[in-house]
């Protein structure tokens, strides 16, 4: 059986080690011992869609079936269990999706949900179709509604995160970072033969919402002259200082790294704004919803398929309304509650480390 180990109150969550994991399974291959009656399981993706959470699926389907239970995947995230979108999950079903971006299951954003009215039919619906828990594979705002659902309704939930932001306290990385990030450098990589020919400073927006993680490793990873974070914040002046400086150190070409924060195209307002103080005419390259797709790297099919495991694992031993993620190299348990009022900041010393290496 999984032991809590390192039980850390302060910081918000419990830590397993994979290795127990691990043993779990050898321990006990058939696992009905921990099924706690749970006869029937559902599962869905909500919120935007990330690469890897098929993995994720698949992982959640197959831990299930190998533990004795039946997995329903309901189809389009909550608006799914409000239209009765129930589809029955076997092996084969999650066959040949390990390697694909999106989400078989489809994924969408239910305003009706939002709503306690809603909340209660949702939970009749899962009721009556004898789902007696939920795995719930998404970003913040899912893991909201997965927590009203268990505080309104008593339904039993775990999640997984899946967003491409990383924006989720309490796990290192979430489910489609990884890929999204080095889609993202990719990107970089050819722009950068552009601006070096051309000579020319571009801007590169970034996803992340109001988080900069992805554009802190995209620009330390990319070698970005400038990265403009939501939550350190550089003035026009101070960016235009460190484009005058490269100038006089011989550089031709420059790349700044923008996350795109509250206001997507924010990128186009500092392009407008460094060629007004500079005379520079920065070219903008929005990224946009291509970091959202493509093939998961090994690293998010590797997360997906752990924390796919250790949810169904919890959700069967009796574990309600909280996550899993990872830290360092264990899985961790954490509250709904927290993984949703906390905020991750941007890793400063990646920006610090970005300055100095763009000298
Ligand atoms: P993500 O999960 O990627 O952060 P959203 O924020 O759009 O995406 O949330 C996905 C869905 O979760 C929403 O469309 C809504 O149905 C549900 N949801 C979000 N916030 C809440 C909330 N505070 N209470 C209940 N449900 C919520």
């Amino acid at each position: 059986m999984i032991e809590l180990e390192n039980p850390d109150h302060k910081s918000g969550f419990f830590i397993f080690s994979r290795r127990q994991t691990a043993i779990y399974h050898l321990a006990d291959p058939g696992g009905t011992a921990y099924l706690g009656g749970m006869k029937k399981i559902g599962v869905l993706t909500s919120g935007g869609d990330a690469p890897g959470m098929n993995a994720g699926i698949r992982s959640v389907v197959r831990t299930a079936i190998s533990q004795g239970a039946e997995v329903v995947g309901i189809i389009g995230g909550y608006s799914g269990i409000l239209e009765k979108r129930f589809q029955d999950m076997n092996l084969r079903s999650v066959a040949n999706i390990i390697q694909r971006g999106g989400t078989i299951l489809k994924t969408g954003r239910s305003l009706e949900f939002m709503k306690p009215e809603f909340r209660k039919q949702a939970a009749e619906n899962l009721q009556a179709a004898g789902i007696e828990g939920l795995v719930c594979i998404g970003g913040d705002g899912s893991f909201r509604g997965a927590h009203a659902l268990w505080q309104e309704h008593q339904i039993p939930v775990t999640g997984i995160p899946g967003t491409i932001d990383n924006d989720i306290f309490g796990t290192e990385n979430t489910i489609g970072f990884d890929t999204a990030v080095n889609t993202a450098l990719e990107c970089i990589d050819k722009i950068r033969d552009t601006a070096a020919s051309h000579d020319r400073l571009f801007i590169v927006e970034v996803m992340g919402r109001n988080c900069g993680l992805i554009a802190s490793h995209v620009g330390l990873a990319g070698g970005a002259e400038l990265i403009f974070a939501p939550d350190l914040v550089i003035t026009v002046d101070q960016a235009v200082e460190r484009i005058k400086a490269g100038m006089n150190k011989g550089k031709t070409s420059s790349i700044l790294v923008a996350a795109e924060g509250q206001k997507p195209g924010r990128a186009y307002d500092l392009a407008e704004q460094i060629r007004k103080k500079t005379g520079l005419d920065a070219k903008v390259c929005i990224l946009g919803h291509i970091q959202r797709g493509g093939t998961p790297t090994a690293n998010d099919r590797i997360l997906a398929s752990q924390l796919g495991a250790a949810a169904v694992d919890g959700l069967l031993k009796g574990e309600r309304d909280v996550m899993f993620g990872m830290q360092g190299n264990q899985i961790v348990k954490v509250p709904f509650e927290t993984a949703t009022t906390q905020v991750k900041s941007t890793p400063k010393e990646y920006l610090n480390l970005a300055n100095i290496l763009a000298n």
